[in-house]
């Protein structure tokens, strides 16, 4: 009989989850700290490269994160109930993933065991992007992040 238990992801519901594994579920990529336009007939999500003032750009993590939705009003706190329709999210976000059923991918920490494999797949935005204190008009900062 084996002894390995399926990781918490493939056998909790994002419900179930604990705090600290669902925090651990975020890879650090930082998209969803991004500045986003939505066509809103279409869902439609437009990203762009101006970032939250908060955001480090160097962890790709929020500085404040206890206090986030206080300073940021409009920043999502993500929960199961939010991600009963994730569009808005980025398709590489665990917790979209999860949502829609999909498998988490090779460089995503929770499988590759490195922090660091988000970098090299080049899925953080961080030093590609401007703080919002910076940016002019958001239509002149779209971006098309490959995922
Ligand atoms: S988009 Fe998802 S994985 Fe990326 S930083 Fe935000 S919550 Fe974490």
């Amino acid at each position: 009989m084996s002894s390995h238990a399926p990781p918490f992801w493939k056998h909790k519901s994002l419900g179930q989850m604990s705090s600290e594994e669902w925090e651990s579920l975020c890879d650090g990529c930082a998209k969803c700290c991004l500045y986003r336009l939505e066509d809103e007939d279409t869902q439609e999500v437009y990203f762009t490269n101006v970032h939250c003032r908060l955001l480090d750009t160097c962890t790709g993590r929020c500085t404040d994160y206890a206090n986030r939705s206080v300073r940021v009003p409009d920043c999502v706190t993500i929960t199961p109930a939010v991600l009963q329709d994730p569009y808005w999210l980025p398709r590489t976000c665990a917790y979209r993933v999860l949502a829609e059923g999909r498998e988490l991918a090779r460089w995503h920490p929770l499988i590759s065991g490195d922090p660091d494999s988000v970098v090299r797949a080049g899925l953080r935005v961080c030093d590609r992007t401007i703080c919002e204190d910076d940016a002019d008009e958001l239509e002149n900062h779209l971006v098309d992040w490959i995922e």
